[in-house]
């Protein structure tokens, strides 16, 4: 059997592959079981945020791997208490729980968030709202969380608890919690991305911190996606004049290994106490002795470059032919074509561009370095495909 037939046979059917099999990568470049070579505008969906195999990253990695490659959580290390002071330092967030993904930090996020509100006003102010098309998560608790039926269906009973209300309605999101005491947070993307790259309006996020503040309802920030860089900014809120009060975030920190980390503000730090939450793996020292050398070069000059980039993609594209719509932030972008979608990645993968898709765009999440000329070149070819009758 080959690779296809083998996952034919024995991998759960949950993802719809395309019919490539990588075998190698470096940098902004990746190459399939046939030698041919690809742009990587996907980034294994903005984890790879320093390209693939970052020269920084393997070797702390390799350097922690041949020292001490893991012990439990009844112990000190030095790369995670490392890891989780210069997260605290960068945010100005007062503590960290390390988990193994954005679903995992999402509900360490949520059980912060309630624990909070119930050790301070009892057992009946336990809700979250949440935004209409939002993502956190996988588990069924994130799945709750998440504001999309097409993701409920078949799975319940989920947790209970979780409120929605759309984005960029500031009115109906006040109306919602004065009809709702028992609202203890609220829970969004700075831009919704697998919802289909929507950023929060300006006045929109502002005004959902400031009401939530006035009103001792947390601010609990997704920055699984829009967190390291991504957006221009080290987190995606930092875009925003808000102050959150739990932030989680994964995907790129861990510029390829498993990791999820939430982070907990000057009114959060200190709830989960001892024996309330905990992980096996959460904070392995290999994993965080790699984050720990993303985080040192997501620098102010790598960021004003991510924003350099991120504005000739918009003006790349906007107006282009075939393109309806674009709209991002940084180095997280969502193209929406006149054509479909499906028809528009198979053509794109030929060419050896690699995109995702969010909704009814294409999405790119490209490493943070990416040279300029595969920056182009991808565009380039890109335009072309968009274009095509
Ligand atoms: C990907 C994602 C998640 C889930 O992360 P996993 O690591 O797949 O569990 C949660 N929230 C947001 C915003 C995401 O983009």
């Amino acid at each position: 059997m080959n690779t296809f037939e083998k996952d034919k046979t024995y991998i759960t059917h949950t993802y719809n592959r395309y019919p490539v099999c990588f075998v190698k990568g470096e940098g902004s470049h990746l190459y399939d079981d046939k030698g041919k070579e690809y742009i990587d505008m996907g980034t294994g969906i903005g984890v790879d945020v320093l390209g693939i195999s970052y020269e920084p990253w393997i070797e702390a990695v390799t350097k922690q791997l041949h020292t001490l490659n893991h012990v439990s959580n009844l112990f000190y290390t030095m790369p995670q208490t490392d890891l989780a002071q210069a997260l605290c330092e960068k945010t100005g967030m007062k503590d960290v729980f390390f988990s193994n993904s954005g679903a995992e930090a999402n509900e360490c996020a949520i059980k912060g968030a309630r624990k909070y509100s119930i050790d301070k006003y009892g057992k009946d102010r336990t809700t979250i709202v949440t935004l209409i098309n939002s993502f956190h998560g996988r588990t069924i608790t994130t799945l709750a969380a998440t504001g999309q039926d097409v993701f409920h269906q078949n799975f319940f009973p989920l947790t209970e608890g979780f409120l929605y209300t759309p984005a960029n309605d500031l009115d109906a999101f006040i109306k919602l919690c004065e009809a709702h005491p028992e609202i203890c947070a609220v829970m969004v993307e700075p831009i919704q991305g697998e919802g289909g790259v929507h950023p929060l309006d300006k006045d929109f996020f502002e005004g959902v911190g400031a009401y939530a503040k006035e009103h001792d309802i947390l601010l609990v920030v997704d920055e699984v996606q829009t967190g390291n860089g991504r957006t221009g900014k080290l987190y995606g809120y930092m875009n925003y004049d808000v102050t959150p009060d739990i932030i989680s975030t994964a995907k790129g920190l861990g510029g390829g290994l498993p990791i999820g980390a939430t982070l907990f503000g000057e009114k959060t730090k200190d709830v989960l106490s001892s024996g309330t939450h905990g992980s096996t793996f959460g904070g392995n020292p290999i994993v965080c002795a790699g984050a720990l050398a993303i985080l040192d070069h997501i620098d102010d000059k790598l960021l004003d470059s991510v924003a350099e980039k991120g504005k000739f993609i918009k003006e790349s594209f906007e107006g282009a032919k075939g393109v309806k719509s674009v709209a991002g932030m940084g180095l997280m972008w969502g193209i929406e074509p006149e054509k479909d979608v499906s028809t528009i990645v198979p053509k794109l993968l030929e060419k050896g561009v690699v995109v995702l898709t969010a909704k009814e765009k294409i999405r790119l999440l490209p490493a943070l370095n990416i040279p300029e000329e595969d920056l182009e070149k991808a565009v380039s070819i890109m335009k072309e495909v968009l274009a095509e009758d």
